[in-house]
């Protein structure tokens, strides 16, 4: 077991939706703390560069579209293991094929709104901490 920190973004579909405080609240629920966090609207390019490594993918353009088309809430989580935890508790990446009470489960409407994001590993976890918490 190790102290980790991850990314985790709520979506445009689950920001619209008043859903923050309850996904908010099942990660405090599992002991990841929420280090940082606030509210942007960020932009298309914004939204390209930090999706890069999807560039090749069919759905890159919309999935670019669609994270810069309203506001998002980033943060940090820790704890122990927390990418690995942050993970389990947003469930597949598709709603439908996600785990009872997963967040992606209760909240996702369909592949590309599933509601979060969260990093998959301790290098893109440092990358994308960085990415929106420079300063
Ligand atoms: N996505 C999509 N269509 C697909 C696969 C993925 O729109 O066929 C979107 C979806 O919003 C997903 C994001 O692209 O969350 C990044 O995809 P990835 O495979 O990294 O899934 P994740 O790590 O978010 O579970
Ligand atoms: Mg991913």
């Amino acid at each position: 077991m190790s102290k980790e920190r991850t990314l985790s973004i709520i979506k445009p579909d689950a920001v619209e939706r008043n859903l923050v405080e309850n996904i908010k609240s099942i990660f405090i629920k599992n002991n990841l703390i929420i280090q940082d966090s606030k509210k942007i609207h960020i932009t298309k390019d914004e939204a390209s560069e930090f999706y890069k490594v999807h560039q090749s993918k069919p759905f890159y353009n919309e999935l670019c579209s669609y994270l810069s088309s309203g506001p998002i809430v980033v943060m940090i989580l820790e704890g122990e293991n927390a990418i690995k935890s942050n993970r389990k508790l947003m469930g597949a990446t598709n709603p439908k094929e996600a785990e009872e009470n997963t967040i992606r489960k209760l909240y996702g409407i369909s592949i590309d709104k599933n509601s979060v994001h969260g990093s998959d590993s301790l290098e893109n976890a440092k990358k994308e901490i960085e990415f929106f918490f420079k300063n």
